[in-house]
């Protein structure tokens, strides 16, 4: 949700800080610049799924009410209102229309054993995965490819597939730095899928990692896509996991992988959970996949 973030930090922006956040809902509030002289009442609501705006004290004698690019013109700037602009269109107003659609790979993606090594576009989406240490077998064996147009234009894509082999997910991740959305991933809600579930033997010693470039450094990944885990991945993993399963969080998330070792070394996977403490800056990504060291054992 990273379009979600980027406007939430624009609104701020214009008009100081939130009240309260539905993310659920785009529903976010904030003190109106014509009325609340700072009094605190949080009375301007804006819903950025849908691109509206209203104070609800002086939204009809004021007329502070109307689509959010309107906010953006009056109480904004020029460079605000660009960049909203850009951030607005499809992402934003069909969050909510998407979510039953099924996830489609975005137009334009080509895998890169599809496309002339000398193809500019290849080479610069090439050289960033080198500069990761990704190398061509792993972009071979994930199904690795870029977008040189489109929606996604300059964003490695990694597809992620469900166990009937269906696209369920991808993450689709800016190689160019400048980007202002380093990633820009379906609006499908990640909470319902396992990603590269496919891929999954859960007869064997299952890593769980933070993000899909940590993963394709270890055999057997399981990607949470975030520090959090979902209902559906813990049950799946409780009922499913026959080996060792151990985490391997980023190193700044040592809490939240505690948290997440005590919740899972219980009942049946009881003294199967490791888990690995990685330096504070770094990640499995990082670390290509050399986690040996980092094992750390937990005293219950
Ligand atoms: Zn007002």
């Amino acid at each position: 949700m990273e379009e979600q973030e980027a406007i939430v930090d624009l609104l701020e922006e214009v008009l100081g800080n939130y009240g309260l956040h539905y993310s659920n809902k785009g529903q976010i509030s904030f003190n109106c610049p014509i009325c609340d002289e700072e009094r605190n009442k949080y009375n301007l609501e804006v819903n950025y799924f849908e691109c509206v705006y209203k104070c609800w004290s002086c939204g009809d004698s004021e007329g502070t009410h109307g689509k959010l690019g309107k906010l953006f013109d009056k109480f904004g700037n020029k460079k605000l209102k660009k960049l909203y602009n850009i951030l607005k269109p499809e992402e934003s107003q069909k969050i909510i229309k998407n979510k039953k659609q099924k996830v489609k790979i975005p137009e334009h993606f080509t895998l890169f054993r599809n496309s002339n090594p000398i193809y500019p576009v290849r080479k610069q989406a090439f050289n960033y995965l080198k500069s990761r240490g990704i190398n061509e077998d792993i972009i071979e064996k994930f199904g690795i490819g870029f977008c040189d147009k489109g929606s996604h234009i300059g964003r490695i894509i990694i597809p992620s597939y469900n166990k009937k082999g269906e696209l369920n997910y991808y993450v689709g991740r800016s190689w160019d730095p400048r980007s202002r959305a380093k990633y820009r991933n379906p609006e499908a809600e990640k909470e319902k899928i396992i990603f590269w579930e496919n891929l999954i033997d859960w007869n064997k010693d299952i890593y769980l990692v933070e993000g899909a470039f940590d993963g394709m450094f270890l055999d057997n990944p399981v990607v949470m896509l975030g520090k959090h885990m979902s209902e559906l991945l813990f049950e799946t993993i409780y009922n499913k996991a026959k080996g060792n399963v151990i985490i391997c969080l980023d190193g700044d998330a040592w809490e939240s992988a505690l948290k997440l070792y005590h919740e899972l070394n219980g009942g049946e996977l009881w003294g199967r959970v490791k888990i690995v403490k990685l330096p504070k800056n770094k990640d499995v990504c990082d670390l290509k996949g050399q986690i040996e060291n980092f094992y750390v054992k937990i005293l219950d």
